[in-house]
């Protein structure tokens, strides 16, 4: 059996890095040669780079920074060093999209154009981009496999139906409720960034921490379930599960719910990615069910968590309103980080942007790129001076 050819935009973030894991972890386990690293992309962080490059030395690696490009030229003078993500593309069987925001779209949109798995964490391409990224889902040879763990579990799930597209009767995504659950609005209005960023449950970026405090990050995912599945927005459903073990489920016709568990451990998803529709032979997130105890459920506060409402509006309103959305919460994010906004004024931000959303066309990959800039211009508009 050949190797399969990964390549990885985004290596030196939370799953970038922990594709690596995977890769050595298959590889150890299954014999040198399960899998071959090809392409590696950075933004800036090029001392990540060069010391992944080292050690699985890719034949392409991409940083996008201009300033940083000739020192990892330097440094690896073995690999060929490119500007643009897109180059990561060619040498690869699997491309894992681990940008971080709306910056993932051209990734996503060469590696399904080009006929090849695409590994999906930047779920804003998908989101955002999906007048033009479903169409080409179609290529022969095309595969979009979700590294989300809630996606992943309904993708798991569904593999239950051998008549997915008729017998489902709901998807239910759990959300781990992020550092916040169960506060009022009142006691969130002076959280710091550093509260925000204390997940309960997962180690993620930065951008994808603030969103789940907000439950933004779960409002983006029903989306995202809606383009990947084809589920009705009327039958994704969220539950607040705390303890993060039930990663979603899948209710189908007859009754029944099917739901996938692990401890979280995003190397399970990637893993799944890589090896559909095998399976990896190296266990991430077993559950010790003696030491377990209880899982909880409870209904999402809608009123707290204004941003989830948000999403089902632009997912219902379709076209480039969840590209609108998304980057407006972008914005908002980012200003909070820089401490330019209050928490609770995320959803302010993105409330006040979606109710200026402008409907335009969305049949090219420019068209989405429009509306995004303007959604960002509308947003920072909506800033608190
Ligand atoms: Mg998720």
């Amino acid at each position: 059996m050949s190797a399969v050819r990964v390549a990885i935009a985004g290596s030196s973030g939370s799953v970038g890095t922990q594709t690596l894991d995977v890769v050595r972890a298959a590889n150890a386990l299954e014999g040198i040669g399960r899998y071959e690293v090809v392409a590696l992309g950075v933004h800036s962080s090029v001392d990540v780079l060069v010391q992944q490059a080292l050690e699985f030395r890719p034949k392409v690696v991409a940083v996008a920074d201009p300033s940083k490009r000739a020192a990892v030229a330097a440094a690896l003078p073995f690999v060929t060093v490119v500007a643009d993500f897109a180059d990561l593309v060619e040498p690869a069987d699997v491309v894992v999209n681990a940008v971080v925001g709306f910056a993932g779209l051209d990734v996503t949109v060469r590696t399904l154009a080009a006929g090849k798995r695409l590994a999906l964490a930047n779920k804003e391409s998908l989101i955002a981009g999906a007048p033009v990224v479903q169409p080409l889902r179609h290529t022969p040879g095309a595969e979009l496999v979700p590294v989300d763990s809630e996606h992943c579990a309904v993708h798991q799930c569904l593999r239950s139906s051998a008549f997915a597209d008729r017998e489902v009767s709901r998807i239910v995504l759990t959300a781990s409720g992020g550092p916040f659950r169960g506060r009022t609005a009142e006691s969130l209005a002076d959280v710091t960034v550093d509260q925000a960023l204390a997940h309960p449950t997962w180690s993620m970026g930065p951008k994808i921490t603030i969103d789940s405090s907000t439950l933004m990050n779960k409002g983006l995912e029903v989306i995202e379930a809606h383009e990947l599945f084809g589920t009705p927005y009327d039958h994704i459903e969220v539950v607040v599960h705390p303890q993060s073990v039930v990663h979603s489920m899948a209710e189908f016709t007859d009754g029944s719910t099917i739901a996938q568990l692990s401890m979280p451990d995003m190397r399970l998803p990637i893993g799944y990615a890589l090896a559909y529709p095998a399976r990896i032979g190296t266990p991430f997130g077993r559950i010790d069910w003696s030491s377990l105890g209880r899982l909880d459920f409870e209904a999402p506060d809608t009123v707290t968590f204004r941003c989830l409402g948000l999403a089902y509006q632009a997912g219902r309103t379709g076209s480039t309103a969840p590209a609108w959305l998304s980057a407006a919460n972008e914005v908002a994010v980012d200003a909070f980080l820089q401490g330019r906004l209050r928490w609770a004024q995320i959803a302010d931000v993105c409330d006040a942007a979606l109710q200026r959303y402008e409907p335009g066309a969305d049949s090219t990959v420019a068209d989405i790129v429009a509306a995004d800039a303007r959604a960002r211009v509308v947003a920072q508009e909506e800033l608190p001076g």
